[in-house]
């Protein structure tokens, strides 16, 4: 038979029998387990309870990963990667631009766990090469990043890494992995904020590590101790939730080109970011790395005002998050990135201007009427 699409996979896979042969998952709530007459010692915390283990065998099967972990938020999942992998005086790259509470661990947490890092300037390949030391252990990136949508060559990075002995980690919360899966590039650890796309209807909040057996086993070290794993009830949201994945992530694709060609012709905006266009600098790159070009884009509006246009939108809600069905707009510079100075936003391209824009799966002309409209 031959491997199954993306489709099927966000359907059926992972799902467990029911003894009443119900179509769903149980949802099996215990928190405690029998352990007499078994070697496997089931606990919440463990990241072993049965809806759990239905989340990963999807999941792992939709980033072509042998194995993972779910975690109850993104960042759990981005934090306790780190720390398992990065000892004291071990150094880490990190790309230019990425998600704004990841910088902020950074900037608040390594240097009390010895953690030396470089954040890079330019992510040009020379520009990372240059900063390997001899105690890199990890490059890490984002692609398409948040909020600038700058685009990262998936290939070039794992050549750079298996050359020098250093794993790969990427945040592919933005792609999703229907349109892009980084392990099939050579990428060893994919994250996921499950709070966005995977969860898809703004009430869940989770995470996601995959990888090889041999380095979920060493992440899953570190996050027994950390514990920061998700409920059962979570679990079985998410599971219905990527079952409309892909077709959810197919409607933001169209929807977000529509929009992004809109923006472009727009008089009242200066710059649209978004890998769909031919004119992007990443077009190319994102073209041979990924099936779709995702629902998240950025533009720097002119007139009015980032606060006006936002409090005119009718349809698009100015809300922090993105991934969900409905379509959130935000300005960075008062959500995700707030905690940077001005200098680090500018250092990072962000300008007071730029809004980001989750597309959801309404009718694309109905929100570019929307965003017609407030800038008026
Ligand atoms: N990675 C990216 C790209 C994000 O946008 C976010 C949140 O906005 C995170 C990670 C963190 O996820 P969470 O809020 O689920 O901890």
């Amino acid at each position: 038979m031959k491997s199954k699409s993306k489709q099927t996979i966000c359907v059926h896979e992972g799902q467990k029998p029911d003894e009443f042969r119900g179509i769903n998952t149980p949802v099996y709530t215990s928190t405690s387990y029998g352990y007499l007459d078994s070697e496997e010692r089931l606990y919440p915390r463990y990241f072993n309870i049965p809806n759990q283990k239905v989340l990963i065998e999807k999941l792992s099967k939709l980033e072509n990963a042998e194995s993972g972990l779910i975690f109850s938020s993104g960042m759990a999942a981005i934090s306790t990667t780190l720390l398992s992998l990065l000892n004291k005086d071990d150094h880490i790259i990190f790309q230019k631009g990425l998600y704004g509470g990841t910088i902020h661990f950074i900037l608040e947490d390594f240097k009390r766990f010895g953690i030396q890092y470089t954040m890079l300037a330019s992510n040009a390949v020379n520009s990372i090469t240059d900063a390997i030391r001899e105690n890199t252990r990890i490059i890490y990136i984002e692609t398409p990043s948040n909020p600038l949508l700058s685009i990262i060559d998936l290939s070039e990075i794992s050549r750079i890494c298996k050359s020098g002995n250093i794993l790969s980690v990427i945040d592919n919360t933005f792609a999703s992995p229907i349109n892009q899966n980084p392990i099939d590039f050579g990428i060893d650890i994919v994250l996921h904020s499950a709070t966005k796309y995977l969860g898809g209807h703004s009430d869940i909040s989770a995470g996601a590590v995959l990888s090889r057996k041999d380095l979920i086993h060493k992440i899953w070290g570190t996050a027994l101790n950390l514990g920061g794993s998700l409920n059962a009830l979570m679990c079985h949201l998410l599971e219905r939730s990527l079952k409309t994945l892909a077709i959810r992530v197919a409607k933001e694709n169209e929807n977000a080109q529509k929009i992004a060609e809109f923006l472009a012709n727009s008089s009242n905006v200066n710059t649209v970011y978004y890998p769909g266009l031919t004119g992007n600098e990443g077009h190319e790159t994102a073209k041979k790395q990924m099936t779709g070009f995702g629902g998240m884009l950025s533009f720097e509006i002119k007139r009015p005002g980032i606060y006006d246009f936002q409090k005119k939108l009718t349809l698009i809600r100015p809300s922090m998050s993105l991934g969900g069905v409905e379509s959130t707009i935000c300005a960075p510079s008062m959500t995700s990135h707030r905690h940077l100075t001005k200098e680090q936003r500018e250092q990072d391209g962000i300008k007071d201007n730029l809004l980001r824009l989750s597309v959801g799966i309404e009718d694309a002309d109905d929100l570019i009427s929307d965003l017609e409209q407030a800038m008026k």
